[in-house]
């Protein structure tokens, strides 16, 4: 009976992330250099007393972008964006990136050529080099980068390693991406706020930020938020084995997101809960950092805030309306296949 119901099972009866749990039980590694494989931000092994960094991440045309509000420029510097995102949430430095792609062969060679100048722009920005890759012809534009960095072994921060007790803390504002993608999709182009659409096609990666927080040993976990605060914040404490209340009223939103979501959603804060692709920062520290880590703020250009507290055991996510009352969302965010 069951071997029947897992031969009839498909994608999405597991999602994403329940096939990326099967796959890391299926081929469970053992090299004792390999300090993080499958479950956190990047990969980690240990070379020569120092920590290579491996992360690799898709774009697909029509599930990630639509050729006919994503420019190639913006595209190229995005596919780098999103795997610096991954080292940053480490607390790394990029160093080196592979990008393999696949292309349909009646593309101009124009697009190829203002999508890597969107690459050279980011890898000149973050100071990497591109050391390689893949082309192959397909149906859709395909982009795969794989970037690598380095960093010390004992400053690196993982999803694992949140205490009970620990404050909760999000870099910049949350939900401007996941509008301004809505606002693109319902407007089929480029009408609309630009900072909103903005952030969804050039979204910046928090590298100075990343660092600082992990050179100066101040949090105790930390993942960027790619799929949307509650399904990455969920991914933290899963990691960790702890639970988490967060309060919606504290949440950082955009003047820009306060004036525009009442005409695209009737709560205010579902899309900044959900949505994804902000590429900002979510990290604990013990309460006694909590000085420390918003004084950062100011010098590094970036808002910081506490919004919320870590809960003993596996509490899961718990979210305190603005009215007060508390509940556990049982729909988190964006997963592929669902
Ligand atoms: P992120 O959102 O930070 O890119 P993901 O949710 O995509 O992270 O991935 C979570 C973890 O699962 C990472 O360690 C990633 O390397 C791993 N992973 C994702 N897809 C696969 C796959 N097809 N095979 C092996 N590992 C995977
Ligand atoms: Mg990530």
């Amino acid at each position: 009976m069951l071997i029947w119901s897992a031969v009839r099972m498909d994608l999405r009866d597991i999602g994403e992330f329940g096939l990326i749990d099967r796959i890391r039980k299926w081929m469970a590694a053992s090299d004792s250099a390999l300090i993080q494989g499958i479950g956190d931000d990047v990969a980690v092994i240990e070379i020569g007393g120092k920590a290579l960094l491996v992360t690799t991440d898709i774009l697909i045309e029509d599930i990630h972008f639509e050729r006919s509000w994503m420019d190639p420029y913006r595209l190229g510097k995005k596919a780098l964006t999103v795997n610096l995102s991954d080292i940053a949430a480490m607390g790394g430095t990029p160093k080196y990136f592979l990008i393999s792609m696949g292309l349909p062969k009646n593309l101009p060679l124009s697009f190829i050529s203002s999508l890597y100048r969107g690459l050279k722009e980011g890898a000149r920005r973050f100071r990497v080099d591109l050391i390689g890759g893949d082309t192959s012809l397909s149906q859709k534009i395909v982009i795969n980068i794989c970037l690598l960095g380095e960093g010390k072994k004992q400053d690196l921060v993982f999803r694992k390693g949140a205490k009970a007790g620990n404050d909760l803390f999000v870099s910049g504002t949350l939900g401007d991406a996941a509008l301004g993608l809505k606002i693109l999709q319902e407007e089929g182009g480029m009408q609309g706020p630009r900072g909103l659409i903005e952030k969804h096609l050039s979204p910046c990666p928090r590298i100075q930020l990343g660092q600082t927080i992990a050179q100066r040993h101040w949090a105790t976990a930390m993942i960027d938020v790619s799929d949307g605060l509650l399904i990455d914040t969920s991914h933290l404490i899963e990691e960790s084995g702890v639970g988490v209340r967060i309060w919606e009223d504290r949440i950082p939103l955009s003047r820009l997101y306060r004036k525009w979501i009442h005409s695209y959603s009737k709560d205010p804060y579902q899309i900044a809960l959900c949505g994804g692709e902000d590429y900002e920062l979510l990290f604990t520290a013990p309460p006694e950092m909590r000085r420390k880590i918003l004084s950062i703020s100011l010098p590094l250009k970036t808002p910081i805030t506490h919004i919320g507290k870590i809960l003993p055991k596996k509490a899961g996510v718990h979210i305190v309306r603005h009215h007060g009352k508390e509940y556990s969302p049982s729909r988190l965010g964006f997963e592929h296949f669902k």
